[in-house]
């Protein structure tokens, strides 16, 4: 029946999907248009076909992975390319398909941002002592000429960190540990700041679970709280300030991610219970001026604490990050 519905919205599946896959698909599909729609159920029919039978550890077929390295691509906005490339990655190193197979069906950037990811995929990690691990990262940089093979590769380790519950206890410890001390620090420089934390937070979760319990339990708690209060004192008083300064301005919230709220209490040498921003305000601005109006604006309603200001306009991260804390 699936068969059908697919022959009627133009993709031919061969092997049987689960319904999972289908509903990746779709949201994947509904993401594009037109040629490049068109493109990616190409490649969709591709890798189904030469994936074949393939199966994930999990005992899942092969290509709901790449459907979900794509899908994670294409909601970070990145172009039909690099999406196609999520799909076609482990072409190379798991099947008989060829270079120049890829460069005739997708194109040249296609067929060289396959090729990127799977050379990325042979460097081997051990033992990474801190000035190795740099090395190593400074290679996978200058491997990857187009920013976009680094892009596919953080997204392939993310699907795999997400699946690694299926995999042995020693192979999930060396994974995480490579993944902690390669990757995020990649995704950090590079600013992606979902793939980072994402990746942070599993990570800690095979490298140190019971820190990752203790901490998830200390933000279940006190999370609820803080978020009524975001919810119907703090965010409401301080639209109305904005408004009243005439500032246009977006306000979001977002919990603190577990592993950083644990790193915070091992660099300041405090315990959970003094970490106070498990849940960030973000106020959003048109103008960089107008991030100090806004500033202006708080600090007049409400009290600053000591001490606890950054600003990271005048002093960017090192991976360029501005904005003031
Ligand atoms: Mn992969």
């Amino acid at each position: 029946k699936e068969k059908e519905i697919y022959k009627e919205k133009g993709i031919n599946l061969i092997v049987m999907k689960t319904r999972e896959t289908s509903t990746k698909v779709d949201k994947l599909l509904s993401l594009f248009e037109g040629e490049d729609k068109k493109l990616i159920k190409e490649a969709i029919e591709f890798i189904e076909e030469r994936h074949g039978e393939q199966r994930r550890a999990s005992g899942e077929p092969y290509i709901n992975h790449p459907i979900e390295v794509a899908l994670i691509l294409a909601e970070m906005g990145l172009d039909r390319d690099t999406v196609i490339a999520g799909l076609l990655h482990d072409l190379l190193e798991d099947t008989e398909t060829t270079y120049e197979e890829i460069k005739e069906r997708f194109g040249k950037d296609v067929a060289d941002i396959v090729e990127g990811v799977t050379k990325l995929g042979r460097f081997q990690f051990k033992n990474l002592e801190e000035q190795k691990a740099e090395n190593y990262r400074k290679l996978l940089l200058a491997t990857a000429r187009d920013l976009r093979v680094i892009l596919v590769k953080l997204a392939d380790r993310l699907h795999n960190m997400l699946t690694l519950g299926y995999l042995s206890k020693e192979k999930q410890i060396r994974i995480a540990k490579e993944t902690l001390e390669i990757y995020v620090p990649i995704a950090n420089r590079l600013g992606v700041w979902s793939i980072k934390t994402q990746l942070e937070d599993l990570c800690f979760m095979y490298l140190y679970p019971s820190e990752y319990e203790r901490v998830k339990r200390f933000v279940g708690d006190s999370k609820k709280e803080l978020e009524e209060y975001l919810k119907r004192v703090f965010i409401p008083k301080l639209k109305e300030a904005l408004k009243e300064a005439s500032i246009e301005a977006h306000i979001t919230y977002r919990p603190k991610h577990l592993y950083g709220i644990w790193q915070k209490t091992i660099r300041k040498g405090i315990r959970l219970e003094d970490v106070h921003d498990i849940l960030g305000v973000r106020v959003i601005v048109n103008t960089v001026q107008e991030c100090y109006l806004v500033l202006g604006v708080v600090h007049s309603n409400f009290t600053p604490v000591p001490g606890r200001f950054d600003d990271y306009i005048s002093l960017p991260k090192p991976n360029l990050y501005q904005s003031l804390h």
